[in-house]
């Protein structure tokens, strides 16, 4: 038998939901976009990389025009080499030390930025985000938190590679003026929990297979993930997510990656749906904002 995944999906997030808590100051919604460069990670493949960037900048561009327009905050999930302006190449080798079969990942060495051109934003804009992000920190309707700087998995490293890499992260943030404060994992490839407080990230995001919408760990606050880009599709469907939220005065986490509005209607559902939980008078908040309101209670 045939199951409609979206249907699937649907399910999976009202049983999730109904399983929340509910937040004094609730119902909310946290919407998050991972930010990559598409010559982060062990990618080889110049061209293909081109064509993802060339999206990625109109999705990004979509985006900070949709907060504005509807005044709502996003959290981007950005890694530090796509907050960049320029550089001069980062070609590096990364040994993995834990193997991951979803992403094909045997213990060994790795090169990362393998096709990193070592240019800038004017002559490749494909790779270098910095100048968008600009814009999106001027507007003022965002988070710009870490993605990690090269979109290395934290989990299958070793304790010193994750923590060079989460500082040259926070470096970069602290070129756009911002102090690192959210992380997402790269793959969602969660680990090394330990190494967060003591630079300044007190919350993190995880993957959709966490049991609790926010939990605690080392010190740092955890959120789970409950929607992964358009894995629902129908406005039926949304609509039942947001009327159960706003009954529920729960917390619901969507994220996505910004090329997933460089389709016309991917774009023109995404703002339904904001509409959708805006008339609902569910609360837009950032990952920063959210901690903030949990502390007050
Ligand atoms: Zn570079």
């Amino acid at each position: 038998m045939m199951i409609d995944r979206s249907y699937k999906s649907l399910m999976e997030v009202l049983a999730s939901l109904l399983l929340n808590r509910s937040l004094d100051f609730g119902p909310v919604i946290l919407i998050s976009f991972d930010v990559e460069s598409p010559i982060d990670s062990y990618i080889r493949e110049i061209d293909t990389a081109k064509n993802i960037g060339h999206k990625n900048r109109i999705g990004l561009a979509r985006l900070i025009e949709a907060a504005s327009d509807y005044e709502v905050p996003f959290t981007l999930f950005s890694t530090g080499h796509a907050l960049l302006k320029e550089c001069r190449g980062h070609k590096s080798v990364i040994r993995i030390i834990k193997r991951n079969r979803k992403y094909g990942f045997r213990a060994g060495e790795y090169v990362w930025h393998l096709v990193d051109p070592g240019s800038n934003y004017v002559e490749s804009p494909e790779f270098y985000y910095g100048d968008l992000i600009e814009e999106a920190v001027k507007f003022g309707v965002s988070e710009i938190a870490s993605h990690s700087f090269s979109h290395i998995p934290y989990s299958l490293v070793d304790d010193e590679v994750a923590e060079n890499d989460l500082k040259r992260s926070i470096e970069a943030l602290r070129l756009h003026g911002i102090e690192a404060f959210s992380f997402a994992f790269p793959f969602n490839l969660a680990g090394k929990f330990h190494i967060f407080q003591k630079h300044g990230i007190k919350m993190v995001r995880i993957s959709h297979r966490a049991l609790w919408a926010i939990s605690y760990r080392n010190g740092t606050a955890i959120v789970k993930t409950h929607i992964t880009d358009f894995s629902i599709t129908s406005l039926k469907h949304w609509r039942k997510i947001a009327d159960l939220l706003s009954k529920k005065k729960t917390l619901l986490s969507w994220y996505l990656h910004p090329v997933s509005l460089y389709d016309e209607n991917m774009f023109n559902l995404f703002k339904e749906i904001i509409k959708y939980l805006k008339n609902k008078e569910i609360t837009f908040l950032t990952f920063r904002e959210l901690y903030d309101a949990i502390q007050l209670t």
